[in-house]
């Protein structure tokens, strides 16, 4: 559910008519709705009302500092996965025992700063990594909370460049290996080893690789004891005819099978608060007539939006001002020069005319998040909605953005 909808033919964000913010902030242009990202929190947080977990927004899915902040404002915690991360969620107010740290590769400098910051919980993904936060931590006089990311060799059948809980995958530690941490924890005497982690996968519509995955973990409570358990996010949503799990399913099914358990639960959704949350709203810029194929050209396309071309993931893309006119079959892609930059294939519209916008629904999560300037295209602005007002929270790139950072050598002046 998400509060982009079309009244008569013009395409409204909550309570404003999408033309006149595009009129106002220009094109490309992400918009996201406050509401709707609020609506589904509390849908999941109510949803999980007897397991009262805390709920950590993944980030990584979106990571506009006002978006942070609206659901920092209603409670949540934070997933981060990098010094950056960390530093945004901080500075968009998380309190440090509301964060959780998940990443296969954390620095010195970075684990350092959250122990400082007195994040909740480190998700350790291998021994070495476990070594250095305790040597870290003895370094700062603190005893550091983790939990151990558990590999359960669970296929989410999702794409495969999002499974993460696969034996094979880069992530977590096998169940051999998390076993023997738990027994040999006091080894670690600046760590408090106090969980574990799952996280098998993003964009999962069926229950059981949930269940399969968390089965696992219990299975391991039986031979160690653990106080949390963190089931990761990974909760799908509707780009086209999927049918993903409902909050209310995905809840009765997880408090049955902790039932007696007594573990602390944590959750760590991102796609399914943000995920339809936010549109990318391009403009055409050439209706390209070609020999099989018609292409609109875009002034946004994989620079803004990696996820089809990296996944041929699917996006419902619409005119911001539908027309009646005939239709025909074309490619929307963007001014990027690869042969993978396209929004949408095949897709059947009314042939757009130059200057018309498009709108890119279900783009709020891996959207701006996975955004860059590919081709010298500044990164595009940001607006939040809430109901009637518009608010800017990014601000559009210029070109002297693209050359900030960049240094001219001596001799080459
Ligand atoms: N937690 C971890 C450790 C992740 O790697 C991810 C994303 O891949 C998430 C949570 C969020 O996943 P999703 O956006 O599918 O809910």
């Amino acid at each position: 559910m998400h509060r982009f909808n079309y009244q008569r033919s013009n395409l409204y964000a909550e309570g404003i008519k999408v033309e006149n913010i595009i009129k106002q902030f220009g094109t490309p242009l992400y918009i996201y709705s406050a509401n709707t990202i609020l609506d589904h929190f509390f849908k999941l947080k109510h949803a999980f009302k007897v397991l009262n977990p805390l709920i950590c927004f993944s980030m990584k899915s979106n990571s506009s500092l006002a978006i942070i902040r609206l659901l920092v404002k209603s409670g949540s915690g934070i997933d981060v996965v990098s010094g950056g991360e960390l530093y945004k969620a901080i500075k968009a107010g998380c309190p440090g025992v509301k964060i959780v740290y998940a990443g296969v590769g954390k620095r010195e400098d970075e684990i350092e700063t959250a122990i400082k910051a007195g994040i909740l919980f480190f998700n350790v993904e291998s021994v070495p990594e476990l070594e250095k936060i305790n040597k870290i931590a003895k370094r700062c006089k603190k005893i550091q909370s983790v939990c151990i990311r558990l590999n359960p060799d669970v296929d989410a059948k999702t794409h495969k460049y999002i499974t993460t809980g696969k034996k094979e995958t880069k992530f977590g530690l096998p169940y051999k290996v998390a076993k023997s941490i738990f027994k040999n924890k006091s080894k670690y005497k600046n760590v408090k080893i106090e969980g574990i982690h799952l996280h098998i996968g993003s964009q999962i519509v069926r229950l059981d690789p949930f269940l399969k995955a968390i089965k696992v973990a219990l299975e391991l409570k039986k031979e160690v004891d653990f106080e949390y358990l963190n089931i990761g996010g990974g909760l799908g949503i509707i780009y086209k005819n999927e049918k993903p799990l409902l909050p209310d399913q995905y809840a009765r099914e997880i408090e049955k099978l902790l039932k007696g358990s007594k573990v602390k639960l944590i959750l760590e959704p991102g796609r399914f608060i943000v995920g339809n949350a936010g549109i990318l709203v391009t403009r055409v810029v050439y209706f390209k007539k070609g020999i099989n194929k018609n292409f609109a050209i875009t002034d946004g396309g994989m620079n803004l939006l990696l996820r089809p071309a990296l996944y041929e993931a699917y996006h419902e893309i619409n005119l911001v001002k539908k027309k009646n006119k005939p239709k025909v079959k074309m490619d929307i892609v963007g001014p990027v020069c690869e042969s993978s930059d396209f929004l949408g294939q095949d897709r059947i519209l009314p042939v757009p005319k130059e200057g018309e916008a498009l709108a890119v629904f279900g783009a709020g999560a891996y959207g701006s998040a996975m955004a860059s300037v590919y081709n010298g295209h500044p990164l595009c602005a940001e607006v939040l909605v809430n109901e009637k007002e518009v608010y800017l929270v990014k601000k559009k790139e210029n070109y002297r953005d693209l050359i900030q950072n960049d240094l001219i050598p001596d001799f080459l002046r």
